[in-house]
């Protein structure tokens, strides 16, 4: 007894990635493609600017993208600081079936790309390019907490079948340093899958999830019997007892094998899209209190 297909994604974009993976979860397909199709829609659209095509590059004008997906069995694929590819989500998942390894960095990743058939092609929008000109007018580099609601796309999902899957995908903080590679490409960290227990994810300033692995943190709680709310809750207490914070935002989105969501945010902003044979919402999450 199972209670997918349901798919669930990070921030107001997360309503287009449930679109794309709802066509194929209502249809009866894998909770694999549907999330890479999730993450997909949102790689290409370059409306949203910290995903994929359109995706503000760093401090030197370089648009770098780091993707993770990971499948029901725990097989992960990522890539990191990969340049001049459309779907990063899509080479991670040849990273995860076609090689041994579980990601591919910088130029490896873009020669595996390229080798693999994926097109070379400029990721540097016209309008983000102009943002990265502005940025560079001020000396230091800051990330502001939802300076707008479209940070990296996570995508959960559980197929009719009850297997669960993950993916996601960014391009990372803006005006990050050359390099730089967050939690989103990092398994346990920006994801993490767990067949038999829940799938999670988390976003924002990616260096609060890499310290904490909060994704893995997440679902050894659901694993140990919590809920995925108190799942989420924890993790973002832990974050915020054990690290300096300032004014970043980290938020968090887990489903479990029941098919029940939890979300939570160390500040108010986060949102997260949910998809079931009943609704297709937007919803705000909840967070810690300020
Ligand atoms: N977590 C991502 C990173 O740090 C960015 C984001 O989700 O806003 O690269």
């Amino acid at each position: 007894m199972t209670s997918g297909p349901l798919v669930v994604s990070t921030w107001n974009h997360g309503r287009a990635a449930n679109e794309a993976a709802w066509a194929l979860l209502s249809e009866g397909g894998d909770s694999l493609d549907a999330v890479e199709a999730g993450a997909r829609a949102v790689e290409t659209d370059p409306s949203f600017t910290s995903v994929g095509f359109g995706g503000l590059p760093d401090r030197e004008g370089e648009v770098t993208l780091d993707a993770l997906i990971m499948n029901h069995e725990g097989d992960c694929g990522a890539v990191s600081c990969l340049r001049e590819v459309r779907h990063p989500i899509s080479v991670a998942r040849k990273v995860m079936e076609d090689t041994p390894h579980v990601m591919l960095t910088g130029k490896g990743a873009l020669q595996f790309a390229l080798e693999q058939g994926f097109e070379r092609e400029d990721l540097l929008t016209e309008y983000a390019e102009e943002r990265w000109r502005k940025s560079l007018e001020n000396e230091d580099f800051k990330p502001i907490a939802n300076v707008e609601d479209h940070d990296t796309v996570g995508v959960l999902a559980l197929d009719a079948s009850g297997r669960l899957a993950g993916a996601c995908s960014t391009s990372g903080l803006a005006g990050k340093m050359s390099g730089r590679v967050g939690d989103s490409p990092i398994a346990g960290a920006g994801l993490f899958v767990d067949g038999e227990v829940g799938v999670a994810c988390a976003t924002g300033v990616g260096e609060l999830a890499m310290r904490a692995l909060s994704s893995f943190f997440m679902v050894q709680l659901m694993r140990d019997g919590a809920s995925p709310q108190e799942a989420c809750e924890q993790a973002i207490r832990r974050v915020v007892e054990k690290q300096d914070i300032g004014d970043s935002q980290l938020g968090v989105l887990a489903l479990d094998i029941q098919g029940r969501v939890g979300s939570y945010a160390i500040r108010e902003g986060f949102t997260f899209a949910t998809r079931t044979p009943v609704s297709d919402v937007v919803n705000p999450s909840s967070h810690q209190a300020q």
